[in-house]
């Protein structure tokens, strides 16, 4: 059986198969092999427009720049954050940039203050990302994160393919190193985030991301002091019930 005959979705060992059979393809051919063959159409990148973000935006412009990319606007985010979205997409001619925003009737109800980010940051993530990601994703039939092994100690046994409920999920970066990144910014004259420059490696939110100290993984900075290192969009089942990037 061919990949493209092997069932998809929902299926942990089809996703097994793929990530063995595809493994020393690298990330443009098969971000280019799942936006032509295995989805068209139907495939969707998931972008927090954040420090290493451009590398993926990058390489999907090269495939199609009409590619789907969800952008989860939270309504906490670094204003500098907004600006290097719209300088991102004007620059690499993308086409379909689409902004989620949580549900204003569910963020009147549940955050009224804005300050849940503080009393149940779980709470904030599933209302202000796991939900409205969940809510666009019905749309597709499989997504795209730019998540790589090397982040955090959590992430060390990422693979290329994941089973995420009735989608499939893709890391094409997933083994990438920290010099794989910054060559591809250097080789493509990419703009760096402007906060890079002031040691935040790794950017969500701004009351919940703090700069990275040497020596710590790129992500020691979201959620500092708080015991929690995701934001839980990854998490199936708080997709799947409506509930990091
Ligand atoms: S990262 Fe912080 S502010 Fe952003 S949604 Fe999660 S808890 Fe809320």
């Amino acid at each position: 059986m061919s990949a493209l005959e092997a069932p998809l979705f929902g299926d942990q060992i089809a996703a097994s198969r793929l990530s063995e059979r595809f493994y020393a393809l690298g990330a443009e051919k098969l971000l280019r092999l799942a936006i032509e063959d295995l989805f068209p159409g139907r495939v969707a990148l998931v972008s927090s427009f954040g420090a290493d973000s451009a590398v993926l935006l990058h390489m999907v412009a090269q495939i199609d720049k009409a590619t789907p990319v969800l952008f989860l606007d939270t309504l906490h985010l670094f204003p500098e954050t907004l600006a290097y979205r719209d300088a991102l997409v004007a620059r690499l001619g993308l086409t379909q940039v689409i902004t989620l925003k949580p549900d204003p009737k569910e963020l009147a109800k549940q955050d009224p203050e804005n300050f849940l980010w503080s009393s149940d940051p779980d709470r904030c993530c599933a209302l202000r990302k796991a939900a409205p990601l969940a809510k666009a994703l019905a749309n597709y039939d499989a997504w795209i994160t730019g998540r790589k092994r090397f982040q955090a100690a959590t992430r060390a046994a990422l693979p290329l393919f994941e089973s995420d409920g009735p989608r499939l999920k893709l890391n094409p970066l997933a083994t990438w190193t920290q010099a794989d990144m910054t060559a591809y910014f250097a080789a493509h004259a990419l703009p760096p985030h402007p906060l890079v420059a002031k040691n935040f490696l790794s950017i969500g939110c701004l009351p919940c991301t703090s700069p990275v100290r040497p020596g710590e993984d790129v992500r020691a900075g979201r959620w500092r002091g708080r015991g929690k290192t995701e934001c839980g969009v990854h998490l199936p089942s708080m997709l799947e019930a409506g509930a990091d990037i």
